[in-house]
């Protein structure tokens, strides 16, 4: 593993230390201390435990009082990826039994097409613009509250589970904040979150296991918060050892997870893209192969933590949440995985909700990563913040409405930018607006004529006629162009100056380790990036 080094600018008072010495290959970093090491910090595990703060009693007549809370985030799951959603092909019988027993949202968005933002969203209810976590630069503001924390002062026991990963949910980016227990753990060898060895993948569930521990461990008189934050389907996918490889994908994909500790590339040129390039028409049946067995493997990790959660015998005051933080291209578009582009196939999620008060069957209302703070809030009797960004679902749960939002926005991507323009994608039913770099930039090629490097480009997709989104109507439908626009810029307006987000001030060594992995980091946007 490669340290991530990080300097936090809020303790820039403090002399640097000098840089921690690198790791050995496939061992753990140094485990972090927030606040006790300085102000350079770095990767590695995570294993905090700190008392419960003092609680209010909670609202009596809420429908899910001192329910427990089980938050599971999926990191790069696609809708398509499940059964639930109609995928025949799929192996994911522990998701599709959730999904039969609650609501299914046929048209959630995730807030951001990479993780850092979309937890950051989730966790405060506001969307990226509002947090001003819209890159790898920023990390939550200090005075802004967040759900572990709230839920911690209504007698939660709140814990929080990873594998150490270059996922952001860490200490760091302030995201630890109101967890009493979190555990950012190096996965065991051989496990399919973390192989990083030439060994058959097995069963395993080194995080997963973690979380079942803590879950057992805590007395059933007292409500848990439980969040895990899921990377098996994250790229690159664990396959075993090909026996037969026609196509050279699978085996650069076993170099891959076997030698990149799990970072991967993203954007940039890199051996498994320049395989695929190479691999044929077959090519695209093999990744999505790949990808889909790295679900698979998931749904049975998510099986060993909910038979945990079942053991607490509090199945009927258990609310589940299920979401994707982002989804996966699979070369749709020409976009490799994520953190570039909002197409759907990265910024719809799958999400599943199940508990009292929870009707069962599917929604195709309008829901966003932002919503789930006040949602939860209001069932279990939490006061939520004011001035979220986000709206209760409750009412799509009883049925009493039929949708809660009409527009909702996907920010932030790995480039670095500025953060006053706009960039990713606002929906609003038909409609979909995308600011995004053009399809040449997506395949890795020089801009279009006419374009400067790092432009964005407009294109407007009619959802309903076009679920594909392959016709771009921005050129005939001037006018919905905009008006959407001017939407999502009074949004930004109204919300000006809001965000006091965390300023991180990066190693070198940091942005040399996400250019590595493809994070073109200090990638910018020119002056006037769109047109
Ligand atoms: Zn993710």
């Amino acid at each position: 593993m490669i340290p991530l080094l990080l300097s936090l600018g809020a303790c820039s008072e403090a002399p640097a230390p000098a840089p921690l010495p690198p790791p050995q290959p496939g061992r753990p970093g140094p485990a972090v201390a927030p606040g006790a090491g300085g102000n350079l910090l770095s990767f590695g595990e995570i294993d905090l435990d700190r008392a419960a703060p003092a609680t209010t009693p909670m609202v009596s007549n809420a429908t899910c009082a001192g329910c427990d809370v089980v938050l599971l985030t999926l990191c790069s799951v696609r809708r398509d990826a499940l059964g639930a959603y109609g995928n025949t092909d799929a192996h994911t019988p522990v998701l599709d039994g959730l999904a039969a027993r609650g609501l299914r949202f046929d048209a959630a968005y995730a807030a951001s097409n990479f993780t850092l933002p979309s937890l950051s969203s989730i966790f405060t209810g506001q969307f990226p613009s509002t947090t001003g976590v819209m890159n790898w630069d920023r990390g939550i503001g200090k005075t802004v509250p967040l759900l572990p924390e709230v839920l911690g002062f209504y007698g939660y026991a709140t814990g929080a589970f990873t594998v150490d990963a270059p996922s952001g949910f860490r200490p760091e980016f302030g995201l630890d904040r109101g967890f009493q227990r979190m555990r950012v753990s190096t996965p065991r060898r051989g496990t399919p979150d973390g192989r990083r060895t030439k060994a058959p993948a097995d069963t395993g569930a080194t995080s997963a296991e973690l979380a079942a521990e803590w879950v057992a461990g805590v007395p059933r008189d007292r409500p848990i918060f439980l969040s895990f934050h899921d990377r098996d389907a994250h790229y690159p996918y664990v396959v075993d050892p090909p026996a037969a490889d026609p196509t050279g994908l699978l085996t650069a994909l076993w170099e891959e997870g076997a030698d990149a500790g799990g970072h991967g590339h993203m954007i940039a040129v890199d051996p498994v893209a320049e395989a695929y390039k190479h691999a044929g028409a077959r090519a695209n049946a093999v990744w999505r192969a790949a990808y889909q067995g790295a679900v698979d493997r998931m749904d049975q990790r998510l099986g060993t933590l909910l038979a945990a959660i079942d053991a607490r015998g509090r199945r009927e005051r258990t609310l589940l949440i299920v979401v994707g933080d982002h989804g996966e291209s699979l070369w749709e578009h020409d976009e490799e995985l994520h953190g570039v582009a909002y197409y759907d196939g990265v910024a719809r999620v799958p999400m599943l909700v199940v508990g009292p008060g929870v009707r069962t069957g599917t929604t195709d209302a309008l829901a966003s990563h932002v919503d789930l703070f006040p949602t939860i809030a209001e069932l279990v009797g939490a006061a939520a913040p004011a001035g979220v960004d986000g709206v209760s679902l409750v009412p799509l749960f009883t049925g009493a409405l039929p949708s809660v939002r009409s527009t909702t926005l996907v920010e932030g991507g790995v480039m670095a930018d500025r953060p006053e323009l706009l960039r990713g994608a606002l929906i609003a039913p038909p409609w979909t607006l995308l600011v995004q770099p053009p399809a040449a930039a997506l395949k890795g090629g020089p801009p279009a004529p006419g374009l400067r490097p790092g432009q964005m480009v407009e294109s407007l997709y009619d959802l309903v006629v076009d679920p594909g989104q392959t016709d771009d109507l921005a050129t005939a439908r001037p006018e919905v162009v905009r008006q959407l626009r001017e939407r999502w810029e009074g949004f930004r307006l109204a919300r000006a100056g809001r965000a006091v987000p965390t300023e991180l001030r990066h190693d070198p060594a940091f942005v040399e380790l996400l250019r590595r992995t493809g994070y073109d980091f200090n990638a910018t946007s020119p002056p006037n990036p769109t047109p």
